[in-house]
């Protein structure tokens, strides 16, 4: 008897501890340790995928203006925007104090427009909220693999991402061969 309710409690405490482990306690979406294992898994498996680095802009400015706690709201926001827009088989991730990703399973370059009009929506909400949240945008960077993840298209990603910001933020775009040459040093 006890040991059916045992053997259940310690499997819903197993899941809980696991679920903890792999999110982030703010946002709820996967954290950068978990970030790091699928990265780890989808190089293996070698299949076509797409990577977007998302960046939040000025938002020093948001806890320095708003404080900390109307930060960790526009933090949560931001990660239920990229939840529930991108695609169930899709991974988004917080990967860093304002930074998240979105891992877009078995996607390629042919994707980019669905993309961009995704950011642009997403954009769209952050800079008219509706309740008392302070307006933001996100700058993202994003790049294909035809074989999987890898640390080259997480290079690309990251250097589309910093020609938005040096753009003047507030959009998203993909990594091409001109970036290369734009890149300092
Ligand atoms: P940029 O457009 O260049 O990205 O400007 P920025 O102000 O967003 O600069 P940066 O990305 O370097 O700033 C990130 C800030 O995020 C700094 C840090 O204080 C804040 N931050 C990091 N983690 C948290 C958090 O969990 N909660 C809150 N409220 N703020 C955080
Ligand atoms: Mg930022």
């Amino acid at each position: 008897w006890t040991c059916n309710t045992m053997f259940a409690r310690n499997a819903a405490q197993e899941h809980t501890l696991r679920h903890q482990a792999e999110h982030d306690a703010l946002t709820g979406l996967l954290n950068r340790g978990a970030f790091d294992s699928l990265r780890q898994t989808l190089h293996s498996q070698g299949d076509p995928m797409g990577l977007l680095i998302i960046d939040v802009d000025k938002f020093k400015q948001v806890n320095d203006s708003f404080g900390h706690e109307m930060g960790d709201r526009v933090l949560k926001h931001v990660a239920s925007l990229l939840a529930g827009n991108f695609r169930s088989m899709d991974y988004p991730a917080r990967i860093g104090g304002d930074e998240f990703s979105v891992i877009l399973a078995n996607t390629d370059s042919d994707q980019q427009k669905a993309i961009l009009e995704k950011i642009a929506a997403i954009n769209h909400v952050l800079t008219h909220p509706a309740d008392d949240l302070p307006a933001v945008s996100l700058s993202v960077g994003g790049a294909f693999s035809v074989e999987g993840f890898s640390d080259d298209l997480y290079r690309r990603a990251d250097l589309a991402l910093y020609a938005v910001k040096d753009n003047g933020r507030c959009g998203c775009r993909f990594y091409d061969d001109s970036l290369e040459k734009a890149a300092p040093g």
